[in-house]
């Protein structure tokens, strides 16, 4: 009686301890204990956990239920409470007694649905790192369909809500889906690491020190930097899984990669290095990405199979003045052991398969990575860069795993030769930012405006693709719905946004309306300004106490939030401080270069042309070099070298210059700098735009008699066009257009997401005559698409291939190109389309009397869209390319198909390839044989055409001269049959 009394008595206490923060994970965690120890039936767990109801209404449910479940369904509540909520949490209320650790229910249980219930707790958190590979098991099996995995993955659930519902869902499907889960869980625990195998432990004071390098991990990486200035977020409460894909096509792997396939075995490329690299923008979320994997190791949800986690940050190494050794690297920078530092480190040495290195941000390091020197004896000491560059080659501690972050434009070939794989991450999807901005809004009438007023402005919603764009825009959501017409279109747009957003919120004065803040503000912009400046001229990232000095930071600039203290696990040095991010360094330094009378004349000219910096140098000034040390003779060399990391940094930096003196925000610079300085400002970069511009312009190679005149973008290139578009001056990208004379641009492997599809679009529109835009291989998407919309007219073809395109994109784009006169050509090959969208290309044949070519291979049209396109065909006479390549259209669809070109006398070139075509489609494809005068080649391999279908195409082509090969290999054909049908018509391939 005593503990119902107590539930009721402590209702507030218990409600506040489970629902405080925000998150649901506590509460979801009690209810996995007691559904496991069947206190409560699957159905009252139904009853509570509502989906979109309240949280506090889901746990005052539960308190009620456990109540009216009598004192013993209360104590055992009271037991998981314990287990679940942190000591801090508890100390709000008294637990009955004593409160034994629950343990997961242990009876014998019958059925594989019974053992999935008793085992939930620990099955929550053994799957919610490899979720991915479970649904693999359960599609493979049979038992789920795509759509229930999408359900699965939804980006709004965390890890162990997607856990959760896998389970769920699993339940609902009977018992053989529940022993395949078991069969995948007892699999991956057998063949997992070294650490589950027999009776093996690893020494006492290797589990002592794992237990406190996965506490001090835990400790860095629960909260996010950028919430550190305003509010602290936790990263349970805000992570948002971003897209990660491989660099390299591999056969094997479809679908989305999860965060334990960043270290796992798919699409390794080299399978004897050990480095795994995961590239992307500044901003997108790399190191968030880490983060992430990081607390998942340090609470046992995630990369299990390595039993030590050291995590560098490669910003904070550069500030090592030290020859270390790895040992001294690993404690002294991660965490250092309270005994036995040598019998842990020869533990590390003896088995490098259970350990893991992480490297942040390998673009900031002052060095270039390069593999002309390196150590192999792990007692050696070394510079840092040596050991770090030994590490990730393998030449040291080979067989360690190592994870290194960088942007890609950092990435030479002396690395891509050691990486087992690259995995590239391209910011949030489209629900990515749903979700994002869901998670960070608790109220949810905010992020519905917000999410609105993103739809409304599309080029805004392409900027958010970029995490933190997305975070500026959730954190400045009142400006961005107060500002109506204005609201932001560029990157700088948005930059600015949050730096008047930061000031509002943050300065004790009351605030400038209107366009003055900035002048109001101006000597704390300043003084951020050079620190940024100078830092970006020196590869410096972390300041101490001498720096800001030396640049007049004072308490009060620091108090505006753009700095944060710089953590360091070593925690040995004195306070220091860093941008809250590397681009807000840059935005700074940007601000300097456009707003100080004290930067030089050239310094524009430098800074758009990065490579020049080591003879004529961006570099800092004499109070900076004096901070530098210069005592030791590393830093003195450090000072004299330009780095690759620099050029990233200076582009970023320029963009933002270019879009500072941008003309629509002349008033917010009024009477900060005289208007003379300015304008010669503003002439400067447009005069680097338009000489830049030109230098890639006279890079490209006169064509090859009968050939197009093409431009392959150079890097450089896109950077370029960005900063065209910052600047929102129409005569700038007339101009830079003007010169521009080619008939093909392509711009393949070019990291163009949405926001460079702005810009794109913002300078091509501008071009004299049609060009065909190659695109293929970059992440554009259906908001990247729309984006490319006001340039389509200046487009007679488009390709692209690989962008993760699905129907919505493809419809607003057949919408605008069919009323664009010089279009003709689209290549759309392995994207997401279905047939969903076919009715809009039937539509496009059946208007467009001149379109010439139609590709759309590896997509998912099946028989119903192929019908759908046949309809299209029937009513155009100009069509001469058409690619099917890899869809499901079968028998069926090949026959509808083949019954709309029957009479075509513009068809050239036809390709089936792949597609489930067996007989009956062989023989509809004999009458176009039959029939045409201009097809010239059929392509049907992989198909599952017998010698009956050839048959049939054997006796078309008897009539047919023109047609020049039909090719026929792997189809259901013997090797005798193959070479008979060979003997009989050479125009067969096989
Ligand atoms: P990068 O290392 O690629 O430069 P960061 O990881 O520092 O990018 O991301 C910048 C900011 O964007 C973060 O501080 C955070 O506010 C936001 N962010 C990035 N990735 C995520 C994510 N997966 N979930 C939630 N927020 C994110």
């Amino acid at each position: 009686m005593f503990v119902q009394e107590l539930v009721l008595r402590q209702r507030v206490e218990i409600l506040h301890a489970l629902c405080s923060s925000g998150s649901a994970e506590h509460l979801e965690q009690v209810l996995d204990i007691l559904l496991s120890q069947g206190e409560l039936i699957f159905e009252d767990y139904q009853n509570i956990q509502v989906p979109g109801r309240a949280l506090y209404t889901n746990a005052r449910q539960l308190l009620d239920l456990v109540h009216a479940k009598g004192g013993d369904t209360c104590a055992r509540f009271y037991a998981a409470l314990t287990q679940v909520l942190p000591e801090a949490q508890r100390a709000g209320f008294s637990f009955p007694g004593r409160c034994s650790n629950v343990e997961e229910n242990e009876e014998h249980q019958s059925t594989s649905t019974q053992t999935l219930l008793a085992q939930r707790p620990s099955l929550v958190s053994e799957l919610q790192g490899c979720i991915e590979d479970a649904l693999r098991a359960l599609v493979a099996s049979g038992h789920f369909t795509y759509a229930d995995c999408d359900e699965v993955r939804l980006p709004i659930h965390t890890p162990s809500q997607q856990a959760r519902h896998l389970l769920d869902h699993v339940r609902s499907k009977g018992e053989s889906a529940a022993t395949v889960v078991l069969q995948y869980i007892q699999q991956k625990r057998e063949s997992g690491s070294l650490l589950n195998q027999g009776n093996w432990t690893p020494p006492k004071e290797v589990l002592k020190y794992q237990k406190k390098l996965s506490s001090s991990v835990s400790a860095q990486s629960c909260f996010l930097r950028t919430y550190g200035g305003t509010s602290h977020m936790s990263l349970d409460d805000i992570y948002t899984e971003g897209q990660l894909e491989l660099a390299h096509n591999c056969e094997d792997v479809h679908g989305p990669l999860g965060l334990e396939d960043i270290v796992g075995t798919a699409g390794t490329v080299n399978s004897e290095a050990d480095t795994v690299l995961v590239s992307g923008d500044a901003g997108g979320g790399k190191s968030t990405l880490l983060q992430r994997l990081h607390l998942l190791w340090a609470r046992g949800a995630a990369l299990q199979d390595f039993l030590l986690l050291f995590p560098f940050s490669c910003r904070r190494l550069n500030s090592e003045q030290q020859e270390l050794s790895v040992q001294e690297l690993l404690f002294q920078h991660c965490c250092w052991p309270d005994r036995e530092q040598e019998e842990i480190f020869q533990f590390i040495l003896d088995h490098p398969h259970l350990i893991l290195f992480t490297f942040d941000g390998l673009d900031e390091l002052k060095q270039g990575f390069s593999d002309e020197h390196w150590l192999c004896c792990p007692t050696q000491r070394a510079p840092v860069h040596i050991l770090l560059f030994s590490l990730i080659q393998g030449s040291l501690m080979k067989g360690v795993r190592k994870v290194v972050t960088s942007r890609p434009e950092a990435v030479g070939p002396a690395l891509k030769k050691h990486l087992r794989k690259e995995v590239l991450l391209q910011g949030f999807s489209p629900s990515g930012i749903d979700c994002f901005v869901r998670k960070h809004h608790c109220d949810p009438t905010v992020a519905a405006k917000v999410l609105e007023s993103l739809q409304t402005n599309t080029t805004l919603l392409g900027l958010c693709h970029c995490p933190v764009l997305c975070w500026i825009v959730s954190q400045c959501h009142k400006e961005l719905l107060g500002c109506g017409e204005g609201s932001p279109q560029t990157i700088t747009d948005v930059y600015l946004m949050i730096l008047q957003h930061f000031f509002q919120h943050q300065s004790s004065l009351k605030s400038t309306t209107g366009s003055g803040w900035l002048q109001e503000h101006l000597n704390t912009v300043l003084h951020l300004g050079q620190l940024a400046f100078e830092g970006i001229g020196t590869s410096c990232y972390i300041f101490s106490g001498t720096y800001l000095e030396a640049c007049g930071v004072t308490e009060k600039d620091i108090c505006m939030g753009f700095l944060i203290q710089s953590k360091d696990m070593s925690s040995t040095h004195s306070q220091r401080f860093e941008f809250l991010h590397m681009i807000m360094q840059c935005f700074f330094a940007a601000l300097y270069i456009v707003l100080s009378n004290n930067t030089h004349s050239s310094t524009i000219p430098k800074l758009f042309e990065p490579h020049n910096m080591r003879e004529t140098g961006l570099r800092s000034s004499a109070c900076f070099r004096a901070c530098l040390p210069s005592t030791d003779q590393q830093g003195q060399a450090l000072k004299e070298e330009a780095t690759l990391s620099e050029t990233p940094n200076m582009q970023i930096t320029a963009t933002f210059v270019s879009g500072l003196l941008s003309q629509r925000h002349r008033s917010l610079r009024l009477h900060c700098c005289p208007s003379a300085v300015m304008e010669k400002r503003v002439r400067q970069v447009a005069r680097c735009l338009s000489k830049g511009m030109h230098k890639h312009f006279r890079s490209i190679p006169q064509p090859v008699e009968g050939e197009k005149k093409s431009m392959h973008a150079m890097p450089g290139f896109v950077w370029l066009i960005k900063c065209i578009y910052e600047m929102q001056d129409s005569r700038i990208a007339k101009d830079a257009m003007s010169k521009l004379e080619v008939d093909h641009l392509k711009l393949t492997y070019c990291n163009i997401g949405p926001v460079e599809c702005t810009a794109l679009a913002y300078v091509l529109q501008h071009l004299r005559n049609p060009i065909g835009l190659q695109l293929d291989n970059n992440s554009v998407g259906d908001v990247g698409v729309e984006q490319l919309l006001p340039c389509m007219h200046i487009c007679n073809s488009l390709y692209l291939r690989n962008n993760n395109i699905t129907d919505e994109g493809i419809c607003k784009l057949l919408a605008k190109v069919i009323q664009c006169d010089s279009f003709q050509k689209i290549a759309l090959f392995n994207n997401k389309l279905t047939d969903a969208c076919t009715q809009h290309f039937s539509h496009l044949l059946k208007t467009r009397q001149d379109f010439l070519s139609l590709r759309l291979g590896n997509n998912n049209i099946t028989e119903e869209g192929a019908k759908q396109l046949a309809e299209g065909l029937k009513h155009n006479h100009s069509l001469k390319y058409l690619g099917l390549w890899g869809n499901k259209i079968g028998d069926a669809g090949a026959v509808a198909i083949a019954s709309a070109l029957e009479s075509s006398t513009s068809l050239v070139w036809l390709s089936l390839v792949g597609n489930g075509v067996g007989r009956a489609g062989a023989r509809a494809l004999a009458n176009i044989i039959k029939n045409s005068t201009s097809l010239e080649e059929l392509w049907l391999t992989e198909n599952c055409i017998t010698r009956t279908g050839v048959e049939y195409l054997i006796q078309a082509l008897e009539h047919n001269t023109r047609v020049k090969s039909v090719w026929l290999r792997n189809n259901d054909l013997s090797l005798e049959e193959v070479e008979e049908l060979r003997q009989r018509e050479s125009r067969l391939i096989f």
